[in-house]
Order: C-alpha cells, then structure tokens, then sequence
C-alpha cells in the first residue's frame, strides 16, 4: 500500500517559541527512512517551519479556502499553501465538520479544488461515539468517503485518515482490531465503489489518541498505513517514535 505515512496535526497550539524548539527536536531526531513525514503547524507558523526545518519533513495545511483565493476574509487559499511551500492539505478533520459545520459536499468541493492546484490531500472520516454505539458506524464513514469520491478525479494523491472522533483528544484510542474492522471496511467500500487499484494504493492512516506506546501495536495491523497525530506531535521525541514505529 505504498510508503508508510505519519502526519503531526498541530492544530491551533504553539507559539514562535515552542515551535522553534519542536522543528529544533524533530531535526535532531533519527526518522526512520521509509516512512513519509508530513507537519500541519498552524498557517501562521508555516513559514517559520518552513524555513528552520532541515528533516526530511513536508509541511500541510490544516484547511483551505474551496476554491481560488479573492475577498473571502480570514481564509486560507490553496495557492498560497502552494506559494509558500506546502505539499499537502488537511481536510474534513473532524473539528471542522463538528465544531464550524463543514459539511460533506462542500469537504468535497476542497478536496477536488486543491488536488487540481497539485496538493496531496490528507482527507478525514470518522464516527461519533452516539453513531459507534447504534452501529452506524461504517454508514457514517462511507457517506463521508463517497463524497470525496464523488468530488476527487483521482485519487493518486489523496492519504484517507481515519478518526473515530471518540478517540481524539480523549486518550481513548481505538484497539489495533477495531482500527482494523473499519481500514478494512473503507478499503472494501473503495475497491466496490472506485477500483481495485486504489482500494490498494490508498494509504489508510489512523488517527485518534495514538502516542509513543501504543502506535506499534497499531503499526503491526494489515490496513493501518500510518497515523494523523495530534497531541502527541507536539513533541518531537515522541513524534519520532511513533514516525519509527513501523517496522
Ligand atoms: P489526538 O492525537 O490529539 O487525539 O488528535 C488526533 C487528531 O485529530 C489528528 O488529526
């Protein structure tokens, strides 16, 4: 399924200071050489990312505007993550759809927009724990994965993220076997629904409370491609251990 893949969401923490010493950490860190690494510092910070991290690192955007940039105050837009050296963009993270009401049509609409400016997109599904507990769980996250399906003309630079949301930031992680159930699931969906070929090429990545002692355990799962990690990103030394974490 492609190369191992590990992004630190940084969400909106972080001050020029405690970013100098997180890019100081992650560039005296060992990163195993295999495995693709990717930061989503918050847009103010990027360039400063950018410009002192010598690791072997790409940096994301947490967001971005749904099409070309113009008078949309308070946006981000797609060619400035471009213009400023970003290769990949966060969309459909569960913050945005829970907590500012983005929805599946218009998650889709970013996605198709930045895939066509040349970012990789980093597209995120994931159920509440009130739609895990009525089963609805596979319902959930394959609504939200047909609608990137049915806005993405391909698919080769799209990492799908899952993130049962009961699991972020609760220190709740999911088991390595029900990680598993739903990759395997969204997996099945793909190869149903679009093609063979990208139910194997996808990468599958789980995110949700991973850290430094539980994500080798996840690692050794079939379908679990990588991780999206949020708190534990924000330190360096861990974030390397979870990045090292797939052997
Ligand atoms: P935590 O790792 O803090 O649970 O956050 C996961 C996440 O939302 C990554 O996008």
């Amino acid at each position: 399924t492609g190369k191992f893949f590990v992004g630190g969401n940084w969400k909106c923490n972080g001050t020029k200071e405690s970013i100098t010493k997180l890019v100081s950490d992650l560039n005296g860190a060992k990163l195993e050489a295999d495995v693709d690494v990717v930061v989503a510092p918050p847009f103010i910070y990027i360039d400063q990312v950018k410009n002192t991290l010598t690791a072997r690192i790409e940096i994301s955007g947490q967001n971005s505007w749904v099409g070309k940039g113009g008078a949309f105050t308070g946006e981000i837009s797609v060619e400035q993550l471009n213009d400023i050296g970003c290769k990949w963009v966060i969309l459909g993270h569960s913050e945005r759809r829970h907590i500012i009401g983005e929805d599946d049509q218009f998650i889709g609409k970013k996605a198709a927009y930045a895939l066509s400016q040349g970012l990789g997109v980093i597209a995120c599904v994931g159920e509440k724990l009130e739609e895990r507990e009525s089963g609805k769980t596979f319902d959930v996250c394959f609504q939200q994965l047909k609608a990137f399906a049915d806005a993405v003309p391909s698919w080769e630079n799209v990492v799908i993220a899952y993130e049962p949301v009961w699991a972020i930031g609760t220190g709740k992680v999911a088991t390595p076997i029900q990680a598993q159930e739903v990759h395997v699931a969204l997996r099945d969906w793909l190869r149903k629904n679009v093609s063979a070929e990208v139910a194997s090429k996808t990468r599958i990545i789980y995110g949700g409370s991973v850290n430094g002692g539980n994500s080798a355990e996840l690692a050794k799962q079939e379908d679990i491609d990588g991780f999206l990690v949020g708190g534990a990103s924000l330190k360096g030394p861990e974030f390397a251990t979870i990045v090292n974490s797939v052997t």
